[in-house]
């Protein structure tokens, strides 16, 4: 027998119920849940074919399974039966809608027929048998538009210019306007169009055109559109089956003043307040509503009009949340006064929304706080902490390219192309965005000032992308449609763009635009204290026991910080320390960066530290102030991590010469070392603690501003709690080495100032060898970070600075699903983080373990985190309370 394909509702009863989403769709399982029992709300009758029919489809390519057929002949008739009307009747026609639905909601994204089951002969029956002709010709006027328009792929705009053309004739504007003779006119004009464009006539056989519909809303699946929704919205191949299609009994919103239709929300979707809103249509369907040919009226309207409706509505609103104990969103019809609901479905909402829905929907009973924090999307959070493009700008905002979404937040302004005109245009009072190939150390005070940044090169942890975040910054980055012409010009796909004219860019989702687009300022809602209050609760208690059995508890959210600011940032968005102070983002502004470029071009060791000295004073105070803001929560200083040519760079003859005096030597010697430091792959080479290994003095110094920074705030009463962590380990024995001569300079400070200071000596895990010898490594380390960053670069090979070239092309054909980069990835660096984990507590079983690459801030990456046992994530301040979120929600799923 072949399997179960469809699926009965209405008339008070359904087989299906809300708990076969993946086979009904969401619209199917709910429209089955509503119309049955206890609910038992007024449904059109109708039918689901399920989403494995439309699996089915593809594998067979687009052909339908056996036994369908029959199945739909026998549920058609059964609805027929329901209805006491017949599909094709000439004389009482049952007209149908078909509607997709896949188990997740992709609103707007596939098709939908209305009106099903007209043709040259019904149209007169309906007209006769409702004693209402203008309604039967109007009904067919919409069918031919839309099954043309959907299922047979006819321009939707020729069927408007039939329509404009009778309108102008008739001398009218709205479409209510239209007399019968006029929509008798404009079907006969409809039908003829149709046979020119498509060499035959439009389908009279209502099942023919049934079957039409179902082939049409199963082919939308696959619709450009609806792809690029799932892959924007990350629903990964094969998540879900595909659409379910259900056919369901029309009722009608047109049939005169009594009729209407309408959407409401069970709460504001918006702002999330407690409150019934919604708006409406009379003598209308619901294609009007959503079109925006006419201007709908507010629901509270109809309280005053139809007092009644409105009644039974709210009633509805009430059991229908108390029923998913969510938010709902509604679309209802009323028919010569008498309502039916056509769909339910869980409302989608703004961040400050869900947030303000899941603490007020606790307060009131209706769920958990585990529930509530499971019901906000941690990106969702973002959109209460940064300025966010406006929804409507940007609808009618010109897109010109798109890059990788590096820093969240919106940003717009005057484009400039150096960091030296962002600030001087910045003085000026002007709003700049940063655009450039990439950015580097020295551009730094330039993107501090800028709305946004834009690279034409670099990936997710470039320095544009990691500093942007750090700041808070909107920044796309790797935008290769971005090409450099001169110095006052750059082009975008054949279109040049000034300094000085507008741009904007969304960081969230990387998508650049032509002019300004409004932006929106953060709205912080009071509720969400409350709400990552419960996500923190849920993280400290929670307890699991990892791979190689060895048992943690709680799992805590820090920051990277690497300035005083951003640590106040840190400590307001409720970060528990500073997991990761990258010490090298200290020296971007003078007079830091002179006094650190000189020890660079130092040709003795003697004047290295002779340079060396001078900095120490600034290093010190901006350990003292980090260290001071966090109030004893931890805080991990990062010795010197990049390389040096970094801090070095001389792109031209002139910027060589500047340099040069700038440092107080010879040009030609400024090249030479420019050229000596020079690396074909910086980012393997001299770096980290390499440098250490060839330069002592640094780390020393590094490591005596820390202990004196410590040292007075010790004596100053001031709690603290640092840690000192060794970056790019390969060897146990680099954290040997470095480890005694940092020790050699703590005693020597100790008893400089008086104090018995002792800190804590970690290693970050950043590369293969590391973690495949973390017993070794943990035998002389206090705790380990995973480096996350240099992780997925070195076990991939991908370059973390060149991937975007590439990376898309691998996204798109999914030969990869995830960008490794964004998402870490659980068969590389997670596998070799595991091992970390077991051979590290298999040394130490307390081994304190962490990660402070960009993952730290990533939902997935969280998840994999937890499960591994860090004991917890780092990530730039504003990603904190995404974090806190995600934390919370690995927890809680993990339980399950
Ligand atoms: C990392 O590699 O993940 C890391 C945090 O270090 P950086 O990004 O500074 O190399
Ligand atoms: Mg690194």
């Amino acid at each position: 027998m072949a399997a179960k394909y469809v699926y009965f509702f209405g008339n008070g009863d359904a087989d299906g119920d809300e708990s076969m989403r993946a086979e009904l769709g969401g619209k199917g399982a709910n429209l089955a849940q509503m119309a049955k029992a206890p609910l038992s709300l007024p449904v059109p009758p109708g039918f689901t074919i399920t989403t494995d029919v439309c699996q089915e489809f593809y594998k067979l390519n687009r052909n339908y399974p056996e036994g369908l057929s029959a199945q739909v002949d026998e549920y058609l008739a059964k609805l027929e039966s329901a209805m006491g009307k017949k599909l094709g009747d000439e004389n009482d026609p049952l007209l149908v809608s078909v509607r997709s639905g896949a188990a997740i909601s992709m609103p707007g994204m596939m098709d939908t027929i209305l009106n099903l089951g007209l043709n040259d002969k019904a149209v007169v029956g309906l007209a006769k048998k409702t004693n209402n002709e203008r309604f039967a010709w109007d009904a067919y006027r919409r069918f031919i538009q839309m099954y043309g328009d959907v299922a047979m792929g006819v321009d939707h705009d020729k069927f408007e210019a039939i329509i404009d053309e009778v309108k102008a004739k008739a001398g009218v504007k709205e479409d209510t306007e239209l007399t019968t003779e006029n929509l008798k006119e404009i079907v006969e004009k409809y039908k003829a169009m149709y046979k020119a464009e498509k060499g035959e006539d439009f389908p009279q056989d209502a099942k023919k055109q049934m079957w039409g519909a179902i082939g049409a809303v199963f082919g939308s699946w696959m619709n450009p559109r609806a792809i690029k929704y799932r892959k924007l919205n990350n629903i990964k191949e094969g998540a879900l089956k595909g659409t379910a299609v259900s056919v369901m009994a029309m009722v009608f919103g047109n049939k005169g003043e009594t009729s209407g239709t309408g959407v409401c929300f069970s709460r504001d979707p918006s702002t999330g307040e407690n409150v019934f809103m919604g708006e409406y249509l009379m003598n209308a369907q619901g294609e009007d509503v959503v079109a925006g040919i006419r201007t709908p009226q507010k629901l509270s309207q109809l309280e005053q009009t139809n007092k009644a409706i409105y009644d039974q509505l709210c009633e509805i609103r009430d059991r229908l949340e108390k029923h998913y104990h969510d938010m709902q969103d509604m679309e209802f019809t009323v028919e010569e006064g008498k309502l039916f609901m056509l769909q339910c479905r869980n409302g989608k909402r703004t961040g400050a929304a869900a947030v303000k829905m899941a603490v007020d929907m606790v307060a009131e009973g209706l769920i958990t706080k585990e529930q509530a924090l499971l019901r906000v999307e941690p990106e969702q959070l973002n959109q209460l902490l940064l300025p966010q493009l406006d929804k409507d700008a940007v609808k009618k905002a010109i897109e010109i390219a798109s890059g990788l979404n590096a820093s969240p937040g919106a940003g717009c302004g005057q484009i400039v192309f150096t960091a030296d005109e962002a600030e001087a245009w910045a003085k000026d009072g002007k709003k700049v965005l940063l655009v450039r190939k990439e950015t580097s150390p020295d551009d730094i005070a330039g993107m501090a000032v800028a709305q946004g940044i834009l690279t034409s090169t670099g990936g997710r942890t470039s320095h544009a992308a990691v500093v942007a975040r750090g700041m808070g910054t909107p920044c796309v980055c790797g935008c290769a449609d971005v090409a450099f012409k001169d110095e006052n010009t750059i082009v975008v796909k054949g279109k040049e763009y000034k300094k000085g004219d507008f741009l904007t860019i969304d960081g969230a989702t990387g998508r650049v635009f032509e002019g300004q687009v409004a932006v929106k300022p953060a709205a912080i809602s009071g509720d969400l204290e409350t709400f990552l209050g419960w996500a923190d609760e849920v993280r400290n208690a929670s307890v699991r026991t990892t791979a190689s059995g060895k048992t943690v508890k709680g799992f805590n959210v820090l920051a990277n910080g690497d300035t005083p600011q951003n640590a106040k940032d840190a400590f307001r968005f409720g970060a528990m320390g500073i997991g990761l102070c990258r010490t090298e983002h200290m020296f971007f502004d003078e007079p830091k960066l002179t006094a650190f470029q000189k020890m660079i071009v130092s040709d003795t060791t003697e004047q290295r530290k002779e340079n060396l000295a001078k900095i120490l004073p600034y290093q010190q105070k901006d350990f003292y102030e980090i260290i001071k803001t966090m109030e004893g929560r931890p805080v991990t200083i990062r010795l010197l991590d990049p390389p040096l040519n970094e801090f070095i760079q001389a792109e031209s003859d002139g910027a060589a010469a500047a340099l040069a005096t700038k440092l107080g030597m010879d040009k030609a010697a400024l090249v030479a070392k420019v050229a000596a430091l020079d690396e074909h792959n910086p980012m393997l080479g001299h770096r980290g603690c390499r440098l250490a290994i060839t330069y002592p003095e640094i780390y020393e110094m590094q490591v005596e501003a820390i202990a004196r920074a410590t040292a007075q705030l010790d004596k100053e009463g001031v709690k603290h709690d640092v840690r000192i962590m060794i970056p790019n380990v390969v060897t146990y024995k680099e954290v040997e080495q470095i480890r005694a001569q940092a020790e050699a300079v703590i005693a020597a400070v100790n008893k400089d100032c008086g104090t018995s200071l002792a800190f804590q000596i970690g290693s970050m895990v950043e590369f293969p060898r590391t973690a495949l010898s973390a017993d070794k490594v943990a035998s002389v380390a206090d705790f380990f970070s995973f480096g996350s960053n240099d992780l997925t670069q070195t076990t991939f090979g991908f370059s973390r600075d060149d991937y975007g070239k590439f990376i898309n092309s691998y996204l798109d054909q999914r030969v990869l699903e995830d960008d490794p980069f964004a998402t870490l990835d659980a068969d590389g660096p997670g596998a070799l983080m595991e091992i970390a984990e077991a051979k590290g507590r298999g040394v130490k079983a307390d081994l304190h373990l962490g990660i402070c690459g960009e993952h730290g801030g990533d939902p997935a990456s969280i998840a994999l985190c937890y499960k591994i046992g860090l004991n917890y994530v780092s990530c730039s301040p504003f990603r904190v309370p995404l974090a806190r979120l995600a934390g919370a929600q690995a927890v809680i799923k993990a339980s399950k």
